[in-house]
């Protein structure tokens, strides 16, 4: 496997004017898209998959989380009514997303690779990263389709813990960090996202029916779809991810 990654993924998360520490340089970079429901453990997945396989993790909830933590980001019109929709559990406007993606494309053609996480969330976001992707003379390694039961997904949600500066993910019973509200790995303090309250859980769980359970098959069609079970511990889970990529390619 390659080195660990130590980019800190400054391009992605604060804008393409910001210049990555470390950015990767891979000869055969990995280029992966993460589907599975809201809390099915996308972000500790690509988190491990990205010490793994050196590959960065791009998450668009990372991007659109960071005015309200990040005091270094400016705080535009169109974040602020995005954070409102996100606090609601409500997808963001498709063209709000690929603005935002498109903006940050140098972290596509990256030779370090990447791991997207939340986005492509619609058909149109989808064929917009295709088409986009195409252009560039890029393609995607697999999608990773993590599959869970939905009981599963509401008690990972609701037990859930996100760090503020890291944005590393816990879990109160599952995966508790040593020191009760404390990151293991950066120290900074952890919450509880106001997505994951019960009333925007539902609200995420019916946009995920409605608007991405149709990527499976628009993948699937194109071959690139890897299912992947994501029971078990997250290590194990992500044991499952590297041996399902490497028999893939
Ligand atoms: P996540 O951290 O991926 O669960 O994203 C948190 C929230 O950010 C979502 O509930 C949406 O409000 C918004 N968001 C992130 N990525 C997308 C996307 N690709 N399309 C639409 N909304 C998104």
């Amino acid at each position: 496997m390659n080195p660990q990654n130590k980019n800190d993924r400054a391009a992605w998360l604060q804008g393409p004017s910001a210049a990555c520490s470390m950015p990767g340089d891979l000869e055969s970079p990995w280029r992966l898209v993460l589907l599975g429901a809201p809390g099915v453990g996308k972000g500790t997945q690509a988190l491990l998959l990205s010490q793994r396989l050196g590959a960065c993790h791009l998450s668009t909830g990372d991007v659109f989380r960071a005015p309200g933590g990040r005091p270094e980001c400016e705080q535009t019109p169109a974040m602020t009514a995005a954070m409102q929709h996100m606090r609601r559990g409500e997808l963001l406007p498709d063209s709000t997303v690929w603005e935002m993606v498109r903006e940050r494309s140098g972290c596509l053609r990256c030779r370090g690779g990447f791991i997207l996480d939340g986005f492509p969330r619609t058909l149109s976001q989808a064929e917009a990263l295709k088409q986009h992707m195409e252009s560039e003379r890029l393609s995607l390694n697999a999608v990773v389709n993590y599959e869970l039961p939905l009981d599963e997904i509401v008690s990972r949600l609701s037990g859930r813990r996100t760090c503020k500066q890291c944005k590393a993910v816990f879990h109160v019973t599952g995966q508790p960090p040593k020191s009760e509200g404390v990151c293991d790995h950066c120290g900074g303090p952890l919450y509880q996202r106001e997505d994951d309250r019960p009333e925007s859980v539902k609200v995420r769980m019916e946009a995920y029916e409605r608007s991405t359970m149709p990527l499976i098959q628009f993948y699937s069609g194109l071959g690139l779809l890897l299912p992947v079970a994501a029971t078990g511990s997250p290590d194990a889970i992500c044991e499952r991810t590297t041996a399902a990529l490497a028999a893939c390619v």
